[in-house]
């Protein structure tokens, strides 16, 4: 029996394609749709992929951290004064079950009904029973499991670790069966990048096909500094040609309707901010609203708008920005600047 009672949510790809309104028309919003909480940044594999891997990583992300139950609290507090978002996505950079208070996170945040979704991504290789029927009770509505090679051998490559990929594949298995066990919701979409090889991507979705309940490849992504890790695994132009690249754009969207809460309390405007470069605020010093509403954020936006984002440390080589199926290219930067002065409000 769950703690909470929730209907069959959509399959994971349907959100995607769920209607939405237009950003351009509605920006800028009364709060965020989406919100990204960082449980922590400290992860058990080092993928070579991954800025986890990189030897400077600690010093360039400001040190390795993990946020407490209390602090998720009183941020759950803060999201509740904006409004209810859709989405909060207990993740970022970091494996989210290396924080043993997970499970707490999910039921605050489903008590104080802060979202519409909650969402895990996870590396699947601490899915032990106890963490497992704890957040399986606390209503997580999605487990999105990452899995990096589709052979023991590509997956030991990868994720330069000591767990073998068939202790994932049996972890993911049984989260599912005890899911099943306690009539929970929690939908499981398991995912490995796109390996290049067209026999190691069919061998993963042979291995998941009946694992999880939706199974995918989806490409790479450059974690915004082309410069650092093994990205030459799937050329650029590949990642760019790939289908889940919505649509090519100038202008980033995720900045208008999303924020990442770093696990050291520092707020960014996307989730590919590693290393702190787009920072617009503070925990310990603002409230959410108050970043939110803010000036930095303000001025980050005016940058993406005018064009101005190839000479931002964080986004210059960024193609991120295409995976979000908003567009904003053709917002005038001059009429959402008098949108979003002060004492003009826009409906
Ligand atoms: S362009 Fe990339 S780094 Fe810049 S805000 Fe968008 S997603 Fe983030």
């Amino acid at each position: 029996m769950t703690e909470h009672a929730a209907s069959q949510p959509l399959r994971y790809s349907e959100l995607r394609q769920a209607p939405r309104q237009s950003l351009s028309e509605a920006a800028p919003l009364p709060a965020p749709l989406t919100l990204f909480v960082e449980p922590t940044n400290i992860c058990n594999f080092r993928c070579v992929y991954c800025p986890e891997s990189f030897d400077n990583f600690e010093e360039r992300s400001g040190g390795l951290h993990r946020m407490d139950a209390r602090a998720f609290d009183l941020l759950a507090d803060q999201v509740r004064e904006l409004g209810r978002i859709k989405s909060l996505n207990l993740y970022m950079l970091g494996e989210p079950f290396v924080n043993r208070e997970l499970p707490e996170f999910v039921r605050i945040a489903r008590r104080k009904d802060i979202a519409e979704r909650i969402t895990i991504t996870s590396n699947g290789t601490l899915l032990k029973e106890d963490v497992s029927r704890r957040i399986l009770a606390a209503g997580l509505d999605y487990l999105r499991v990452s899995i990096y090679g589709g052979t023991p051998e590509s997956y030991a490559r990868t994720t330069q670790g000591k767990i073998a990929l068939d202790r994932v594949v049996e972890n993911v298995a049984r989260f599912r069966q005890w899911r099943d066990e306690m009539g929970a919701a929690t939908f499981v979409y398991v995912k490995m990048i796109d390996s290049g090889s067209p026999e190691e991507n069919s061998q993963f979705l042979s291995t998941f096909r009946d694992i999880g309940d939706e199974v995918t490849i989806e490409p790479a992504m450059n974690w915004n500094d082309p410069d650092e890790g093994d990205l030459s695994l799937i050329s650029r132009q590949q990642r760019l040609d790939s289908s889940f690249f919505s649509q090519r754009k100038q202008v980033c969207p995720f900045p208008f309707y999303s924020l990442v809460v770093h696990s050291d309390l520092r707020v960014s405007v996307c989730c590919v901010d590693w290393a702190k470069e787009a920072v617009v605020g503070d925990l310990r010093a603002r409230t959410l609203a108050e970043i939110w509403r803010g000036e930095p954020l303000r001025e980050f936006q005016m940058m993406q708008l005018e064009r101005r984002a190839g000479s931002h440390p964080a986004c210059k080589n960024c193609t991120y920005l295409h995976t979000s199926p908003d567009n904003l290219d053709d917002l005038d930067p001059e009429v959402y600047r008098r949108r979003r002065a002060p004492g003009e409000p826009h409906v």
